[in-house]
């Protein structure tokens, strides 16, 4: 299935082995790994249709935690002639998007899916060096990584350390990314060429 926030499910998403029951339709299905969901209740499985069509509300639960803060500051930074209404509006359909219809990112730390250009980012993949290089523009990717950090991580960043500790390859399962201390989050904006990366430590 496409997710407008989230590029390659099929590799980074966490799927259950076998068929469940969905807790939300019932039906017996592939599901989504439960456990990166936030929810009060126990959620056994969530199929990818009540994902796909914002049926998490009706049991509690979300998917993701989005920075709506950051996006709202942005959106009103870009359109200051539209009414807060408005904006308010558009910063919660997006919000949903992101909360309620987009698969939970696996994460250690508990940091909120960031947002640029008053859109929130599209999750690309696990980083490595391979990435960077590929992404950047003149090819430097350690530039392109130093230039991405989301700013609240900038005073505790070391980009040196983070570059010697990125995979020289590709990450291409979310299996995989339990190979390493710790994970580099690579995000791009909708908008334009601009990448967002987050990074965090097991
Ligand atoms: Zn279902």
């Amino acid at each position: 299935m496409a997710y407008k926030y989230f590029k390659y499910p099929a590799r980074y998403a966490v799927f259950q082995d076998e068929d469940h029951a969905c807790t939300i339709c019932k039906q017996t299905k592939t599901c989504l790994e439960t456990t990166p969901f936030y929810s009060e209740d126990d959620i056994d499985a969530i199929c990818e249709d009540c994902l796909k069509g914002g049926r998490l509300s009706e049991i509690g639960a979300c998917a993701n935690d989005a920075d709506v803060e950051q996006l709202f500051d942005q959106l009103e930074a870009l359109f200051p002639d539209k009414k807060i209404e408005e904006l308010l509006k558009e910063a919660k359909a997006k919000t949903d998007e992101i909360e309620l219809r987009t698969p939970p990112l696996v994460s250690w730390q508990e940091w909120k899916f960031p947002a640029i250009d008053g859109d929130y980012c599209q999750f690309v993949c696990f980083a490595s060096k391979q990435d960077y290089n590929k992404l950047a523009a003149d090819g430097d990717g350690k530039k392109l990584l130093t230039e991405s950090i989301i700013e609240e991580l900038h005073e505790f960043t070391d980009v040196d350390a983070i570059w010697r500790t990125l995979p020289d390859k590709q990450i291409k399962t979310v299996a995989l990314s339990n190979n390493f201390p710790m994970l580099v989050y690579l995000f791009k904006s909708l908008h334009s060429e601009k990448y967002v990366t987050v990074w965090d430590i097991c």
